[in-house]
Parts: structure tokens; C-alpha cells; sequence
């Protein structure tokens, strides 16, 4: 395997693309593309493909919750920019020792999920994909195009919030890396890298109603994520080592496996969580949406000038733009 960082592999697809049809609103650099149809709505369209050995291992990965994986962090993407997810495309590739009761089970998980969502999966393509199995899955979203929270709209002086605990699913999976994988007080840990749950509804009400600048989801770290809004919008942040969100099971395996928790919240991948921004006259209807959605809203930070992500802890501060985890097993 090559050592690329994505993203400059993507800036690089991005820099030869040199149409832009009028409709087209957002192309390559958001979580969804945003394509402008009739009667003041926007298509949204994600694209995410889950490897064999990269981004899950069969061992310890049961094929129902990975079927709902693979749709669940397509929805992730419809669900930060504030969209409803609607259609979904399925290409499969199914190794030579993919056994029928895997892939049953497989698709039964894939289809539970879009159920959920209230989604129909409307096409795809079935192959043979050699020694490792691997799901591409498409999502087409629909929301309306005034409402569109994008990653650029990031603002000095906005807070930084995020909608739960950070560091849950890259526990969970350094805890099966390990092979300590079956303690009853890690369940939540297992359970944040095996099914990682959407936040749609929140990032909805957020963008109808919560008065929020700019949203993403966060799968590779806010250290990563944090920083591409910054990217996109011409800012910097600071986040406070104290205000990140750590649960009490992930402190304890943190301590277990040595790990700085701190560094493996902000760093680890694929939590699912959003992050946003808004000015402080949004905190109360923020506070209020996630009541209503059942979810949290936590504030850990602020947007100031620069472009940098800097991390304060214990009276110093760090440069942790971009110091994200990039999935290599
Ligand atoms: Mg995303």
C-alpha cells in the first residue's frame, strides 16, 4: 500500500475536474456533493467504500453490523450537512471465501439500516473482488438548498461544538486489535467501532433551526476534521483538553492499553459524532435541539484567526492540524 495522504490525492482528482455545470452548487471538498433541483431543494450525493483488512477485519466483525456500517457512515455524510437521507446504490464485492450465510446476513444488516432511515436501496452492482471482501455504497440525500450546512461557513469568535463522546470507536478497536475483546464494562467501546450510529436527526434540526455556520461528521478525527473546516473556511481553532467529551469505559481502557486519552479522542477515527460551528447567541437553541434530537451537544473550543487547530493542555499549546488517523490496519 501506498503512503499517500488522501487528502492530497483527492485535491489532486479535484484540481482536474474543470466543468461546473450551473446546477451544480458544491462539488469535490464537502461531505456531500450538492446538486440544485426544482422548488428550492438540493440533491446531496456520498460516496464510501469499506475494505477487508483496511477498514474492518471479519474476525471480529459481525456481518449484520457491518452491512449497517457501511450504509450508517454514508447516512453520517447526508446527516452533516443537515439532509435527509433518501436512495442508496450498493456495489458488493465478495471474496472467494465470502460463505452465503456472511453475505446474507450482510445484506440483511445493509437493508435494516436503510429501513431505519426510511431509505430505498435503488440499484448496484455484485462481483467477485478476489481475496477481500469490500462494500461501495452510494447515498442520495435531499434537503432544502437554504438550509445546507457546509464545511466553509466557520466564523471567528464561533464556538465549537460536537454532538457526543470522541475516541469511543478507535477504543474499541485497538481493544480487538489487542485481543481484549470481550469485557462486559468495554461494550459501548465494542459497539462505537461495530455500529456506529448516524446522528441525522440532530444535524437536521441544526441546520433548519440551530443557527450553525459550518458541519461535518467525524470519521477521521477531529483533529482532521476540525482542520478541513478550517481549510475550507479561512480560520483557525483551539480546542480545550478539558471540554473534550471522554466516557468514563473509555478513560478506563485508555489507561489499560496506555494510550493518552486526549490524543486518541482527537486523533482516532470513524466516531460519527458532528462537529459544528455557531456563534454564541446560538448556545441556547443549540442546547434545546439536541434535548429534543436525544443527543448531546457538547462545547469543546472556538474558532479564532489563523489556520491552525491548536490544542491547550496543562497551560501549553499544540499544533494538531491534520494529525487525524488515516485508515492503514
Ligand atoms: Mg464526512
Amino acid at each position: 500500500m501506498g503512503h499517500w495522504a488522501e487528502r492530497n490525492i483527492i485535491e489532486a482528482i479535484a484540481g482536474r475536474q474543470r466543468r461546473t455545470p450551473s446546477d451544480l452548487i458544491q462539488g469535490i471538498g464537502d461531505d456531500c456533493a450538492v446538486v440544485r433541483k426544482a422548488g428550492g431543494l438540493v440533491d446531496l450525493w456520498t460516496t464510501d467504500a469499506l475494505v477487508e483488512g483496511v477498514h474492518f477485519d471479519p474476525a471480529w466483525h459481525p456481518p449484520y453490523l457491518l452491512g449497517r456500517k457501511a450504509a450508517n457512515v454514508n447516512i453520517s455524510d447526508i446527516g452533516a450537512m443537515g439532509g435527509r437521507p433518501r436512495f442508496a446504490l450498493l456495489a458488493l464485492g465478495l471474496s472467494g471465501t465470502t460463505s452465503d450465510d456472511f453475505a446474507g446476513k450482510l445484506m440483511d444488516g445493509f437493508l435494516a439500516a436503510l429501513v431505519e432511515h426510511d431509505m430505498v436501496l435503488i440499484g448496484g452492482d455484485t462481483v467477485y473482488s478476489g481475496e477481500r471482501l469490500m462494500l461501495s455504497v452510494t447515498v442520495c440525500g435531499e434537503m432544502a438548498e437554504n438550509e445546507v450546512c457546509y464545511r466553509s461557513g466557520a466564523q471567528v469568535g464561533d464556538l465549537i461544538w460536537v454532538s457526543g463522546f470522541l475516541g469511543n470507536a478507535a477504543c474499541g478497536l485497538e481493544l480487538y486489535r489487542c485481543g481484549k475483546d470481550k469485557e462486559d464494562r468495554y461494550s459501548s467501546l465494542y459497539c462505537a467501532h461495530l455500529d456506529p450510529q448516524p446522528q441525522v436527526r440532530l444535524g437536521r434540526l441544526l441546520a433548519a433551526r440551530g443557527g450553525v455556520h459550518a458541519m461535518m461528521d467525524i470519521s477521521d478525527g477531529l483533529a482532521t476534521d476540525l482542520a478541513h473546516i478550517c481549510k475550507a473556511s479561512g480560520v483557525g481553532a483551539v480546542i480545550v483538553a478539558d471540554d473534550v467529551p471522554l466516557a468514563d469505559e473509555f478513560l478506563h481502557a485508555a489507561a489499560m492499553l496506555r494510550i493518552p486519552p486526549v490524543q486518541l479522542a482527537l486523533q482516532g477515527g470513524e466516531d460519527y459524532q458532528l462537529v459544528f460551528t455557531a456563534p454564541e447567541s446560538s448556545s441556547q437553541s443549540i442546547r434545546i435541539i439536541a434535548r429534543e434530537a436525544g443527543a448531546s451537544a457538547i462545547c469543546l473550543g472556538r474558532i479564532v484567526a489563523g489556520q491552525s487547530v491548536l490544542l491547550y493542555q496543562n497551560g501549553k499549546s499544540q499544533d494538531i492540524t491534520f494529525q487525524g488517523y488515516e485508515h492503514r490496519f
